[in-house]
This record gives structure tokens, C-alpha cells and sequence, in this order.
């Protein structure tokens, strides 16, 4: 048998591939599914640790072009997060996976709050822990907070749960010729601009020297695989 080429790992997963096939929200059945995926891969003895988005619902920037004041918008966008954190917390729970919530925006009724060392015990408690609230300050993003989460805990690897097959040099829904990267180093990432993790993340994970492997989470196993280190999607490394 196989085994994991990781000890822990940080998954992040952006609002939007709770939604399905539309754009807003979450969808039952998606959400049903990415915690199954997340139930197999800890069966092989990985910890989990999951930074979750909240574009699904609200984005601070898109709001802030309509004329809100950004940093309020920023807050109902960390906000959201804990709404899909608490939503993916209730997933796992049905189907028998121990998880926590952990929020950089205090809230305890709702989730624990934020701390590094209770977050990296409930790991070796084999808890799936979902962070939420992103980094807790406004200007950043939840790209910005995985990679931060991801330094602060150990983790191995960054996993980006993405639509599509990993990085392309075009957008592949939209242009049939695009090419896909197999492997790609940070400062290709910066340089060309690509559209992996937000230029702060990146530099980020650059500096710490942390992998991202940004993969295709709609093709059924994938999360698995990328652990067992098959080659799927696209490895950014230095
Ligand atoms: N956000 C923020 N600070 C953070 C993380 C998130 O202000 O550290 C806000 C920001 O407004 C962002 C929203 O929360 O638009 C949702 O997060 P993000 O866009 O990163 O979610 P994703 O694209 O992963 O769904």
C-alpha cells in the first residue's frame, strides 16, 4: 500500500468550490462529497488542517467597487468564512470526522478562537481543524491566511483546491489552446502574474519555502492522490 508522502498538510479551499455548479452559496451535495474526500485522505494517518474562503458569499473588494467602505466590507467577508467553516464543520461531524473550528475573529459561541498551539494539539489528536475568519484583518485574503496557517502549524504541503486541472498560461474555460504548468517556481508565479494564490501569499510560502500543489478538486480522489504523491495539477516550489 501506498503511503502518504506528507505528515500534515494545509487544504485550502476557496469559497467557490462550495458552490457546484452555481455561483453562490453552498451546495449539500458538493459539500457532502469534499468531506468524504477529507475523511479517506485521514484515514491514511494525514493531519488535516483547512483554511476555508468565503468568496461563495461575500467578497470585501466587490463590495468596496460598489461604493461600501472596505474595511466593513472586509469584515462580512471574514464573516462568511466562519458561515462555510461552521457549514463544512457539520459535514465532517455527520459522517464521524472530529473537527474544530478555529476563527481569528473571536466568537465563542460559535467557534474557538484562534490559537496556534491548541490548533497543533488538536491535530495530533488526529481533529480535522477548518480555520476561519482568514487572517482576522481586513486587506487580505483567505489565499494570504493559508499560507500564514500553513507556516504557524508545520504543515508540509499547501493543497489549492481549485476548479480546474492546476496552472495554466490562460484561463482553460475560456481559451481551448491554454497550457498546463506541471511544475512552476514562485517567481514564475510572480513574474507572469499567474493566478495561483494572491501575490502575498506567494511570497509568503516563498520565504518559508512551504509547496503548493494547486489541483482540480471536482475529479473525485484527487485530494488523495495529491497526498499520495501522484502528479496531479500543478507543484509551485522555490
Ligand atoms: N478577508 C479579509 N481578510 C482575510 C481574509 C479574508 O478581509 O484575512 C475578506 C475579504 O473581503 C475577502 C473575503 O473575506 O474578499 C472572502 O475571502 P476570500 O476572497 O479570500 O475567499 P475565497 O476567494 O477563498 O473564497
Amino acid at each position: 500500500m501506498k503511503r502518504p508522502l506528507y505528515k500534515r498538510i494545509l487544504l485550502k479551499l476557496s469559497g467557490e468550490v462550495l458552490t457546484g455548479e452555481g455561483d453562490y452559496g453552498i451546495d449539500p451535495a458538493v459539500i457532502r462529497s469534499i468531506a468524504q474526500e477529507v475523511k479517506e485522505v485521514k484515514k491514511l494517518g494525514v493531519e488535516i488542517a483547512i483554511v476555508i474562503g468565503g468568496g461563495n458569499i461575500f467578497r470585501g473588494i466587490a463590495a468596496s467597487a460598489s461604493g461600501m467602505d472596505r474595511v466593513s466590507a472586509d469584515y462580512m467577508g471574514m464573516l462568511a468564512t466562519v458561515m462555510n467553516g461552521v457549514a463544512l464543520q457539520d459535514s465532517l461531524e455527520k459522517i464521524h470526522v472530529h473537527t474544530r473550528v478555529q476563527t481569528a475573529i473571536e466568537m465563542r459561541e460559535v467557534a474557538e478562537p484562534y490559537i496556534r498551539r491548541r490548533a497543533i494539539r488538536h491535530l495530533e489528536k488526529g481533529r480535522v481543524v477548518i480555520f476561519a475568519g482568514g487572517t482576522g484583518n481586513p486587506y487580505f485574503t483567505t489565499d494570504t491566511a493559508a499560507s500564514l496557517r500553513a507556516m504557524e502549524i508545520g504543515a508540509n504541503v499547501i493543497l489549492k483546491a481549485t476548479k480546474v486541472d492546476g496552472v495554466y498560461d490562460a484561463d482553460p474555460l475560456l481559451h481551448k489552446d491554454a497550457h498546463k504548468y506541471d511544475e512552476l517556481t514562485y517567481l514564475d508565479v510572480l513574474k507572469k502574474r499567474l493566478k495561483v494564490m494572491d501575490a502575498t501569499a506567494i511570497s509568503l510560502s516563498m520565504d518559508n519555502k512551504i509547496p503548493i500543489i494547486v489541483f482540480n478538486l471536482k475529479k473525485r480522489g484527487n485530494v488523495k492522490r495529491v497526498v499520495l504523491g501522484e502528479k496531479v495539477g500543478t507543484k509551485v516550489k522555490g
